[in-house]
């Protein structure tokens, strides 16, 4: 059986973007998070996290570091009620990798590999999934894989982005919406 996936890039979407985030102390939830994570679980969606994480390319921090944190803030979630069915991040950057990181990856968003790992490792269908991002990467991403719709937190982006997608102020909005499809089905 196939099912549907909320998928959230991490950076600016669950926590605050601080830029290279690999401290736990450092860790602020973005407002509503919670709340959106368990409303679309109510309604059958799979939370999946896709996240690039250039500061592991560039040598800031490494992957050791980045799966610590994760493993905190699943933690942490799950004391809220949430539970992520799966965290996948790309670790390469075109330019700014050192070493073996140094590379293109379809995994690095707007590529779509993080997103059609989802098919085969979770079984989710593409086309009834939703994206919600911060970045031009996170809706093109999104919209080459065919999601059923994408929403860009208004505010790290400074001008528009090309594609289809919907500019929230406010991840309630975001709530909101999954709750009317629910409705409309
Ligand atoms: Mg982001």
């Amino acid at each position: 059986m196939s099912s549907k996936a909320l998928f959230l890039d991490r950076d600016g979407v669950v926590n605050v973007e601080i830029g290279y985030l690999h401290r736990i102390e450092d860790v602020t939830f973005v407002p509503g998070i919670f709340s959106l994570c368990r409303t679309a679980m109510r309604l059958g969606y799979r939370l999946v996290i896709v996240t690039n994480q250039a500061g592991i390319a560039r040598g800031f921090y490494d992957e050791a570091a980045f799966e610590t944190l994760m493993a905190w803030m699943q933690a942490r979630l799950r004391e809220e009620g949430v539970e992520l069915e799966a965290v996948y991040y790309c670790p390469f950057h075109p330019e700014h990798g050192i070493g073996e990181y140094r590379r293109e990856h379809e995994d690095r968003k707007p590529g779509t590999g993080m997103l059609r790992r989802a098919i085969n490792e979770l079984g989710v269908s593409l086309a009834d999934s939703v994206m919600v991002g911060d970045r031009c990467s996170d809706m093109a991403a999104a919209n080459s894989a065919g999601l059923k719709q994408a929403f860009l937190v208004s505010g790290t982006e400074k001008s528009r982005c090309g594609g289809h997608y919907i500019e929230v102020n406010g991840l309630e909005e975001v709530e909101r919406w999954l709750l009317k499809q629910d409705v409309s089905v």
